[in-house]
């Protein structure tokens, strides 16, 4: 839908074009969310997509993904395939995940191709796809600050509910870093909506180090996402024991599901997923 609110569209070269984002300057990225209803607060928005960022790159503690990396080219970087820019490694299945979470999206091929792993990461909503995946695999948020200064966040921390982020005042997210360490894990994924196409009600994504620690991610059903760590991968008692233990105001309550049948199915899928993780053989990738 046409912003007629908005007086200014600028396109950001460089990160001295990042200025003045604030309470009526936003981030621009796909446009998927900000262009689907009105924004009546916003009067200026600052494109980030002409900053030139390289979608995904190898570097030595992982895979850095850009926020401005589309969910297309995200989805595609799964074992050993072309994605544009990188050719991913044989030796990383963690990378499953990636289509595995573009997928619990409710998306057209045309939101694939503009939407970007930042955009959803920072509206931070309980059914943000890329968001689970990029949690479940213990990435780090890289955010660039106004004054020039950087921090990293890790991802599971960065939300605080829905459509609510660390993000200060002015802060944007760079990119995510993947660690090797779960770039070489095993996955392991359930979903499930109350309609064959309807929002995510739940979804939960389990990951078995090669060092044996397991981790699972829920969300969806939850505000915001909740991981559940093991040191081992957790026999169905101790699954349904952490779980029990979510703290209750979290289970979400919107006409996707309701809180009390989002607990529920939050365990039985919970449950699947260590199943899954614990019986597959090999023990590693
Ligand atoms: C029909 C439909 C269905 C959808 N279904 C889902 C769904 O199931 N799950 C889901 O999570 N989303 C869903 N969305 C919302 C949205 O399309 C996705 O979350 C998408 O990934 C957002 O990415 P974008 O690049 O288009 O973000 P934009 O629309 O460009 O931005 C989204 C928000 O994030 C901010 N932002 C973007 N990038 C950055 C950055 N790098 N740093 C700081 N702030 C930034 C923007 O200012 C804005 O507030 C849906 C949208 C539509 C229209």
């Amino acid at each position: 839908m046409d912003l007629d609110t908005i007086r200014e569209v600028v396109v950001a070269r460089d990160r001295a074009d990042l200025v003045g984002l604030g309470e009526a300057c936003a981030v621009l990225a796909g446009g998927t969310f900000l262009f689907s209803e009105p924004q009546a607060r916003l009067e200026r928005l600052i494109d980030i997509t002409g900053l030139g960022w390289p979608a995904l790159l190898e570097t030595p503690p992982g895979l850095e993904i850009a926020a401005t990396c589309t969910l297309a080219e995200f989805a595609g970087a799964t074992r050993g395939r072309e994605t544009g820019r990188a050719v991913l490694r044989e030796d990383w299945p963690g990378t499953r995940l990636f289509a595995q979470g573009c997928r619990a999206l409710l998306a057209s091929h045309k939101i694939w191709r503009t939407a970007t792993v930042g955009g959803n990461i920072c509206l931070s909503l309980p059914a943000g796809g890329v968001l689970a995946a990029l949690t479940a695999l213990d990435a780090d948020a890289l955010i660039w600050s106004q004054d020039g200064t950087d921090r990293r966040v890790p991802l599971r921390e960065f939300v605080v509910g829905p459509e609510r982020n660390m993000l200060e005042r002015g802060e944007i997210l760079r990119s995510v870093l993947v660690p090797t360490r779960t770039l070489r894990a095993r996955t392991a994924v359930r979903k499930i909506a109350l309609a064959p196409f309807g929002r995510s009600g739940a979804v939960v994504m389990g990951r078995r180090d090669p060092d044996e620690r397991t981790a699972i991610t829920v969300t969806a059903s939850t505000t915001r996402p909740v991981v559940l760590d093991f040191p081992a991968p957790p026999e169905a008692s101790e699954v349904a024991a952490a779980v029990a233990a979510i703290d209750p105001a979290l289970w979400f309550d919107d006409p996707h599901g309701a809180p009390d049948w989002r607990r529920h199915i939050t365990g039985v899928l919970a449950r699947e997923v260590a199943d899954e993780l614990r019986t597959e053989a090999g023990g590693g990738p």
